[in-house]
């Protein structure tokens, strides 16, 4: 038997690739065939996962739909951390990490070092390009993984193509990670796409040529009417509601917004629109277009993020006719989108995912009309209360030397100079702020196993705690309690409406189908390095998902 087989296991092994590879590199061509030609992956910013059902029946039959129908729906996808926000949200998703690892803990955070608030992108030995002001300083490297988009690149001699595309600048950067051979995001002062000398050295001629357009302006001529009879949104709350903001110039937050008549001094208006999705989608296409995206035999990647949800969720909240709005033409660019990849690459050659950094809470005043628990905290009379109780009790209201992120940061040499400990401070304070309103617990970070928070939310202040840049003692709200003013909404929290988000799958090997089965967002990194046969990010914390494939 033994003699039999070997000859049998000699020509596997002279037949492999491995074999041949090692006896002439330029006989046989590394190749994929098994593989997606072109990763799209799209984050919608600020999208619950609900909204894929309360909007179902508004959708049209090529975007959402599609999707739906045709891929697979993992309807338990939560965050396993706080603070959710846009920042931590993007680095986790494509790093497989989680901001105890990444470093990417929010958006900004203050740095004892530096005594200032550090953004997350921000980066000063950079220099824009694309515009004369500063909004093209950024890059990763604060990001301190490796995101899934590098490893495709370190898995291939840098073959692939990596591009990231946003309005925002973070939502960009983050996704396409330190290896991007372009990131791309939108300068407010002159409505064009731009980028950093991190990246290249002047933009390419399609960005240039994209910008000559001058599409954020005509869109902005357009009025934002409702894409349908404006009594049909019965999703959503009556239209004029006292917590909804009010763009400059309006007496009402209704419909129909007239764009052509708010005083503008730049293009910062277009993101609190759909039109900046939209906008966002005509990029998309020309660099699919033009960087000739899946066209090579090397596998590429675009990272695509919508950020006008956000802008849109932030100033009416979810329950408004105009989120539910900016949804149903959210759908209408991802049909366009679909149709693009299928008419130039073919959907079975293109991995479709798509997901958001995190969802949001009800606006407080909609929250309180109805009679559920929420509220509304004065963030400055808020810092005056714990100066205050600092100086009565310790003699110097100086020991809080920073309350950013909901987290208190000591000044360490005061404690030090008045001889006083971190648990002396810490006890005196969690007392001092149990007893206000809205106020859920006070955690001990550098202590964080003596915290009395019960398990998924014990975690998910250990997965968003990195000692080098958070505070002390991180303040809990109870649920739909925020900082904030009367009128929108927010989110950063670790209950339900802000963890909860969508996580569907689509084109390639991807099977038609979906699970209630819990998952988190580091295990969508985990899954493409499986898929694309690569290694993981280097601070990946997920596990792979193989459900999700066709055999
Ligand atoms: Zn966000
Ligand atoms: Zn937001």
């Amino acid at each position: 038997m033994k003699i039999l087989k070997f000859p049998r296991l000699l020509s596997i092994l002279l037949l492999s690739p491995l074999f041949l590879f090692g006896q002439s590199k330029s006989i046989l061509p590394i190749k994929y065939p098994n593989k997606p030609k072109l990763v799209l992956g799209i984050v919608i910013d600020q999208m619950r996962f609900d909204y894929l059902n309360r909007y179902y029946s508004k959708f049209g039959n090529g975007g959402f739909k599609r999707i739906l129908k045709e891929g697979f729906n993992e309807k338990n996808m939560l965050y396993p951390y706080v603070p959710t926000a846009t920042g931590p949200g993007h680095s986790s998703i494509f790093s497989g990490s989680v901001p105890a690892i990444s470093g990417i803990i929010e958006n900004e955070w203050y740095s004892r070092k530096d005594k200032k608030i550090i953004y997350c992108v921000s980066d000063t030995t950079v220099q824009s390009i694309g515009t004369g002001n500063k909004s093209g300083q950024m890059s990763p490297r604060n990001l301190l993984v490796s995101t899934i988009t590098d490893q495709l690149k370190l898995s291939n001699n840098f073959k692939s193509k990596v591009i990231g595309i946003s309005q925002k600048d973070r939502a960009s950067i983050l996704p396409a990670g330190h290896l991007a051979n372009g990131a791309y995001w939108l300068d407010s002062e002159t409505g064009n796409f731009i980028s950093s000398n991190y990246y290249m050295k002047e933009l390419p001629s399609w960005v240039q040529s994209f910008n000559q357009k001058k599409l954020a302006e005509s869109y902005l001529s357009k009025d934002w009417n409702t894409l349908l009879p404006i009594d049909t949104y019965l999703e959503s709350d009556p239209d004029n509601e006292p917590w909804e903001s009010l763009l400059p110039g309006e007496s009402n937050p209704v419909f129909p917004h007239i764009l052509s008549k708010i005083p503008r001094k730049d293009f910062e208006l277009i993101r609190s629109t759909p039109f900046g999705n939209d906008l966002t989608k005509d990029f998309a296409l020309s660099a699919l277009e033009n960087e000739k995206l899946g066209k090579s035999e090397y596998t590429d990647f675009l990272t695509l993020s919508f950020s006008s949800t956000d802008y849109v969720g932030h100033a009416y909240g979810p329950n408004s006719i105009e989120i539910e709005d900016t949804y149903l033409r959210l759908d209408k660019d991802l049909e366009e989108i679909l149709n693009y990849l299928d008419r130039n690459l073919g959907k079975e050659n293109v991995l479709v995912f798509l997901t958001a950094d995190h969802g949001v809470a009800a606006a407080p005043g909609f929250n309180l009309a109805h009679n559920i628990p929420a509220g509304l905290i004065s963030g400055s009379n808020f810092v005056k209360g714990i100066q205050d109780y600092f100086q009565k009790n310790f003699g110097n209201a100086g020991l809080l030397e920073k309350f950013s992120n909901e987290q208190v940061y000591l000044n360490y040499s005061l404690v030090e100079s008045l001889k006083l400990n971190e648990e002396t401070l810490f006890n005196g304070l969690r007392t001092y702020l149990m007893e206000k309103e809205g106020v859920a617990n006070l955690v001990d970070l550098n202590h964080i196993g003596n915290s009395n928070m019960i398990g998924d939310q014990l975690e998910r202040i250990k997965n968003g705690f990195y000692a080098k840049r958070s505070g002390d003692f991180q303040l809990i709200l109870e649920p739909n309690w925020m900082f904030g003013r009367s009128q929108g909404t927010n989110h950063g929290t670790s209950y339900h409406y802000d963890i909860h988000v969508p996580m569907l799958w689509y084109g390639w090997k991807i099977k038609a189908g979906s699970s209630i089965e819990k998952v988190k967002i580091t295990d969508i990194s985990s899954t493409l390095a499986f898929i694309l046969g690569i290694e993981e990010p280097n601070g990946s914390i997920g596990k792979p998902e193989s459900l999700i494939l066709n055999p």
